[in-house]
């Protein structure tokens, strides 16, 4: 047997795979090794050494010869007591809120049904859209990169989105929606609105109290920000009948019973989780005072763990990107993703000594 030549691998692809598809690039991850990591909005901090231990010795007890039981209640009730997800509501559980962004489009869209979100927010919104067949509408914000609520309206009065994704606060700009706006968005949407509260932590505000008072809400939570982005664990709240129906396009043990372990013994120290996210909440705004006291930086006001910078001094945002990669410091690249984002960096809160690494490299390049 010799392999199959390379241009009959192509040919078949070409004929094969969605034309879509052979269009795009896959999600980008960076190669992060020996770098400053503020690119991804992970927590800088490690859990303590005695948590370490209680999840070593309930992982070591943790049967893997069998698929993952199929009575999730003891998960689901630890979920809703931490994360103040209402008696009434149900949870559905997702490998990483990326899956439950799936779940969504697969459960409410025909094919060449509408996805919509205002934009720029989250790619995965667009992304899962596409590869599911429906069509994704973005509605730009405004040029202060707030929400646009008039356009909103009348983009779904339009095109009758059967998804709308809010993310409160939206990445990667970081700004919160008002109550208000959420709410009229929720009035006037035609199907589901969902609430993707991944940086709720940093905001202190959430909708989850009132995810039972409209028809057509429900609240989507990762653990990815609040220090477990290792462990790919995200869930939905909602009326139980919603649950309901999203629940059939889960797949069968999609969580592994590693994480449900892990996650059973790190909810016993909600605590550390909690007191991480208060000294990123309590860093970010000294790191955006620092990053706007730079000459040419305009910092976006962020209720998130990251703040968006654009630079329009003497580098514009891609040459400050390359210039700190040089240095080994990663941050994410907006200037060519969207008009809106032009000459935009986003930057994730890290640990003080990084945060202070950053800045100090700034300081050099801009000054340069
Ligand atoms: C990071 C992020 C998520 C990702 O969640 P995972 O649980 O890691 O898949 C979801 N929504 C938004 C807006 C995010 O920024």
């Amino acid at each position: 047997m010799s392999a199959a030549p390379a241009a009959d691998v192509a040919g078949r692809i070409a004929g094969t795979v969605r034309a879509d598809i052979r269009e795009l690039a896959a999600y980008p991850v960076a190669h992060a090794d020996g770098c400053i990591k503020l690119d991804a909005m992970e927590c800088p901090y490690e859990l303590p050494e005695s948590v370490r231990d209680d999840i070593a010795r309930t992982v070591r007890d943790t049967a893997l010869n069998r698929y993952p039981a199929a009575d999730l209640s003891a998960l689901q009730a630890a979920i809703k007591t931490a994360f103040g997800v209402p008696a009434a509501a149900d949870v559905l559980f997702g490998n990483g809120s990326d899956e439950l962004i799936h779940i969504v489009v697969q459960a409410c869209c025909a094919p060449g049904d509408v996805v919509m979100s205002p934009w720029p927010s989250f790619v995965y919104f667009d992304m899962a859209a596409r590869f599911d067949h429906a069509r994704f509408v973005g509605v730009p914000l405004t040029a202060d990169l707030t929400l646009d609520l008039p356009a909103m309206l009348a983009a779904m009065r339009e095109h009758q989105p059967k998804v709308v994704f809010l993310a409160v606060p939206n990445n990667p700009t970081g700004g919160l929606w008002s109550d208000e706006d959420v709410a009229a968005i929720v009035d006037a949407a035609p199907g589901l609105v969902v609430l993707d509260e991944a940086y709720q932590p940093f905001a202190e505000h959430t909708w989850m109290p009132r995810v039972l008072d409209a028809p057509n809400v429900v609240v989507m939570r990762t653990v990815s920000k609040i220090g477990l982005a290792g462990l790919r664990f995200g869930y939905l709240a909602g009326h139980p009948d919603w649950i309901v129906e999203l629940n059939k396009l889960r797949p069968p043990y999609n969580l592994d019973v590693l994480t449900q372990a892990t996650l059973m013994t790190v909810l016993r120290h909600k605590a550390v989780l909690d007191e991480q996210a208060a000294r990123l909440r309590a860093d970010r705004e000294p790191l955006a005072a620092a990053l706007a006291a730079l000459p040419g930086v305009r910092v976006f006001p962020s209720a998130g763990n990251f703040v968006l910078a654009r630079f329009s001094g003497k580098l514009d945002g891609n040459a400050v990107h390359l210039a700190l990669k040089t240095r080994k410091i990663l941050i994410r690249n907006f200037s060519n993703a969207h008009p809106l984002l032009a000459n935009c960096l986003r930057i994730s809160v890290g640990a003080p000594a990084e945060n202070a690494a950053l800045l100090a490299a700034l300081q050099e390049i801009l000054s340069a």
